[in-house]
């Protein structure tokens, strides 16, 4: 095993990485921006190394600083997380040369699923059934027509480098194809640098579920069953859950087979998941690969025993599956809330800013990932994710009720907006009750005048009180930590707090 690991991320996911660190007993290395001088994996590592100015592409996206911080800490391997250099093949290239090890698949594999039209191609041939559509990417709008007319309206356009839902356009009809290549192309070559793109069947009634896969180095591959993202806003997942209330047993077997397939297509090592699009009459589709732990890979930890990350870090030191991932057990039912700083009733456009208040849930069936602490600030820089909220139940049912009651308890009050109020919303809905829903969902039911009555609407006395309880606790707390110079001008009073609207919205 390793006795050091440098931790190339921020933010909720290099707390998980610390955290399987210290469960291993291997010192966690974590690097910081400016931005996040006292961000709170750099509080939690063992030693923390400077990299750069707050924009990502000056700190958290410099390969070379990351892996001189590697060299000048001592550390034999660097674990990605997510985004950032997670999926970029010169960095996994770069960090071998540099005599490292990447905890991560072979820069060949990320670079071969890394272009979604490559892997396409090399799924199709491997016999995954990939969703209609280009088998290249297209030179105009003419050819683009052409496919278009030939799959069917509507389309999916979409940039070959893309990612995070970006460099995306749906299409109903003929007439907005010529605008929408030119946009994806624009958005494409300013977004990813490149602008190539091609064109997909706009799938029927649309389910994103996708299956984990864990490899090791001995060719032993396996999968952990499915997750279902279709709560998604902007084409990016917001809930998540294990299993699929709509998957059937015979389709999980399938789906499990073929993810396996494609991973051993690329010879994969390590943790993957392989995305699918699922139509109206259950025939799925390969999407796409990431090649990396994902941020919603907690629910397979609850419903399976296996711990992801550390099981990441053991493959990468030449270990082997872990013993409870080579028969894999699916138990009860996990559900993720991503809690990011953002305002729903804006169309989810990022407000991240300082928290004061902070107090997550507790108890029976309750998992809370977290890169924040009270005082801390979620930066203007980064992917607004404040925490994730996991709950685990024997049924769906009952992981929703402990949902319910997680988000009952969570109190977040400060200078930004939340999505708390959305979630609680939606933990009500009946038909995300009924697990009657796809990717279309939110667009068709969410309205944001829905969030005052899930924040409490005429009954919303308790909850006030108790903002202001959390609020006094906080000042208290923030007057002893500097009694003198800040009593007065900062020292918000904490009524004046409580009058703040995105306070009271929590
Ligand atoms: P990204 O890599 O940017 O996340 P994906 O290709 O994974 O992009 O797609 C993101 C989401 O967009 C999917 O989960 C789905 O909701 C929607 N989507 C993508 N392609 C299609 C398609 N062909 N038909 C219907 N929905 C699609």
């Amino acid at each position: 095993m390793f006795k050091r690991i440098l931790i190339a991320n921020r933010g909720e996911i290099a707390v998980r990485i610390i955290r399987a660190c210290r469960d291993l007993g291997v010192q966690p290395v974590a690097v910081f921006s400016q931005a996040d001088r006292t961000a709170r994996h750099v509080r939690e590592a063992d030693l923390a190394v400077p990299i750069g100015p707050a924009p990502a592409a000056q700190s958290y996206l410099n390969s070379a600083a990351i892996i001189e911080a590697c060299r000048g800490a001592k550390a034999e391997a660097i674990h990605p997380g997510y985004g950032f250099l997670a999926e970029n093949p010169a960095f996994a290239r770069a960090v071998k040369q540099a005599g490292l090890v990447f905890i991560g698949p072979s820069a060949e594999a990320i670079e071969q699923m890394g272009d979604k039209v490559r892997a396409r191609g090399l799924m199709a041939a491997a016999g995954v059934p990939v969703v209609p559509g280009s088998p290249a990417t297209l030179d105009d709008s003419r050819q683009a027509l052409a496919l278009a007319r030939e799959v069917g309206f509507p389309v999916m356009l979409k940039a070959a480098a893309g990612g995070g839902g970006k460099g995306m356009r749906l299409i109903e009809q003929e007439a907005e194809l010529e605008a929408a290549v030119r946009a994806v192309a624009s958005e494409a070559r300013s977004a990813f640098g490149d602008g190539r793109f091609y064109l997909e069947k706009y799938l029927d009634c649309p389910r994103h579920i996708e299956v984990q896969v864990l490899a090791d180095a001995a060719g032993r591959t396996v999968h952990l069953f499915e997750r279902e993202c279709s709560i998604q806003r902007r084409h990016q997942k917001v809930v998540e859950e294990t299993p699929s209330p709509f998957v059937t047993p015979a389709m999980r077997r399938e789906m499990g087979e073929i993810a396996v397939r494609a991973a051993r297509a690329v010879n994969y090592l390590g943790a993957g998941t392989i995305e699918f699009l699922v139509d109206a009459r259950r025939n799925f589709y390969f999407l796409e690969m990431n090649t990396r732990i994902q941020v919603e890979h907690p629910v397979t930890e609850m419903v399976t025993g296996v711990d992801l990350v550390k099981a990441q870090i053991e493959i990468a030191a030449g270990g082997k599956l872990p013993a409870e991932a080579e028969h894999p057990v699916l138990n009860g039912w996990a559900l993720e809330c991503r809690i990011y700083a953002e305002d729903p009733a804006q169309g989810f456009t990022p407000a991240p800013g300082a928290i004061e208040v902070f107090r997550p849930p507790e108890g029976p069936g309750v998992r809370h990932d977290s890169g924040v602490y009270p005082g801390a600030e979620v930066p203007v820089y980064y992917d607004p994710i404040i925490s994730k909220l996991i709950t685990w139940g024997n049924s769906r049912a009952e992981a929703i009720g402990r949902m319910r009651r997680a988000l009952g308890e969570f109190t977040i009050a400060g200078r930004l907006a939340t999505n708390l109020d959305f979630h609680r919303w939606l933990m009500d809905h009946p038909r995300f009750i009924a697990g009657d829903f796809d990717t279309r969902f939110i667009a068709q039911e969410f309205k944001p005048a829905a969030l005052a009555r899930a924040a409490g609407g005429g009954d919303d006395e308790p909850r006030a009180a108790a903002l202001v309880a959390a609020a006094l606790a906080w000042q208290e707390a923030a007057a002893a930590r500097q009694p003198a110079t800040r009593a007065g001008g900062a020292g918000l009073s904490p009524w004046k707090m409580a009058a703040r609207t995105r306070l009271l919205r929590r």
